[in-house]
This record gives structure tokens, C-alpha cells and sequence, in this order.
């Protein structure tokens, strides 16, 4: 059975992503060795990807530290839409709960990167699948999804990213971004670039008009 039909919610996804570990190298040193590092997580969402009909790339930025690329068919000459979590956690040491468990408890999903990014590309992952190829290829725009290296310290993923051209057109960008609070589970879009805003780059939205951003 195929990875994206065996996983029949988005918490079973969330859940998954949070158990491979992908603790950003460079941050919190409590980590073990063999729990960072983004080279599982971009397969595994890249496989996913793939089996959606995205035609899938790695750029390995550090050795063993990917960015994962999957382009939807149909965004030829369309303005192109960049849909961009990052792959990477920070640390986990001072953790108090099992932080690759995934663990489901009253409604909510336990573990590093259930909320930063991991539950946003959840999301997204979702959404994409929700879709399907064929309706994302008759949308009005491209869309890209990218799961960024690095994010957690300097970004050398998506300025490596930033570096080629993407598109014709300077695609725009979505990012969903936790809010602050701790008992958060929600998160709010932001968007930022071109297509979505004119010639001007777009800020945050705010989470005041995001009724979904706050409980
Ligand atoms: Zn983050």
C-alpha cells in the first residue's frame, strides 16, 4: 500500500513526521548524533510527495541535510506559490516527555516539531493530498512545495533555495507560523512575496483576523 493511502489522518502524519527525529545539528548539543540531521524526514516527505504525483528533488545543502523540492504539474506559465515549513527541530534537551513519541493525548499530538514546523507541513501535506494532483493542476497558480533545511539556525536552506531562480515569476511564499502562546495548536498563515500580493511584499497576516489562530 502506498505510504500516503496507509495514513488515513492528518494526525497519523503529524505523528509519523514527529517520529524521525530531525534535530537541527547546529542547535541545543543535548542531542545525540543519530537524532539530527534532516536526510530521513526529506525522504519521507518526499516519498510522500512523489506518490501524489509531485515530480520530487533533494538539493543536499550540508552533507547529509537536504532541502526536499516537489513541483506539481500544471504551474507552467502560472504564477507559482511556495508552500515552505521547514524540515528541521530544535533540540530536545530539559524535555519532559518522550520527544520522537508522537504520542496522542486528549485530542492533542506530543513530541518536538508537533507545532515548529511539523504540524504545519502536516497541514499542508494534507491539503495537498486532499486536493489531488489533478485539481492542484487546474488551480490558477503553480504550486511548490519546499521543506527547508537549516531553518532553526542561519536558514543556509532557503537561502541556498533563494539562490537559483524558481519560476519566471517571483512565486509567493506561504508559511504558517506558530502564535506564541504555549497551548497553542493552531497556526497562522503568513504570506509573503509576489503573487499573492501584487508588487509588494505581503506581512504577516495578523492572528486577530485569523479566527482559527486563536481558541
Ligand atoms: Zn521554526
Amino acid at each position: 500500500m502506498k505510504m500516503s493511502t496507509a495514513i488515513s489522518s492528518v494526525g497519523d502524519l503529524l505523528a509519523a513526521l514527529v517520529r524521525i527525529p530531525s534535530v537541527n545539528p547546529e542547535g541545543d548539543p543535548g542531542t545525540a548524533a543519530e537524532n539530527c540531521g534532516e536526510q530521513r524526514v526529506a525522504e519521507f516527505v518526499g516519498n510522500y510527495l512523489q506518490e501524489l504525483g509531485a515530480a520530487v528533488r533533494y538539493e543536499e545543502v550540508e552533507p547529509g541535510r537536504p532541502n526536499v523540492i516537489a513541483a506539481f504539474p500544471g504551474g507552467d506559465g502560472k504564477p507559482a506559490v511556495l508552500l515552505g515549513p521547514h524540515l528541521d527541530t530544535v533540540g530536545v534537551g530539559g524535555m519532559s516527555i518522550a520527544p520522537f513519541g508522537g504520542e496522542r493525548r486528549d485530542g492533542r499530538i506530543y513530541g518536538r516539531g508537533a507545532c515548529d514546523t511539523k504540524g504545519t507541513m502536516a497541514a499542508m501535506l494534507w491539503a495537498l493530498r486532499g486536493l489531488g494532483t489533478e485539481r492542484i493542476a487546474a488551480l490558477d497558480i503553480g504550486v511548490t512545495f519546499v521543506g527547508f533545511m537549516g531553518e532553526e539556525t542561519g536558514q543556509p536552506g532557503s537561502r541556498h533555495f533563494a539562490k537559483k531562480p524558481f519560476c519566471e515569476k517571483p512565486p509567493g511564499r506561504i508559511r504558517l507560523r506558530p502564535n506564541r502562546r504555549a497551548d497553542q495548536l493552531r497556526h497562522r498563515p503568513q504570506t509573503q512575496g509576489h503573487a499573492l500580493a501584487g508588487n509588494h511584499s505581503a506581512g504577516s497576516s495578523r492572528a486577530r483576523l485569523d479566527p482559527g489562530a486563536r481558541r
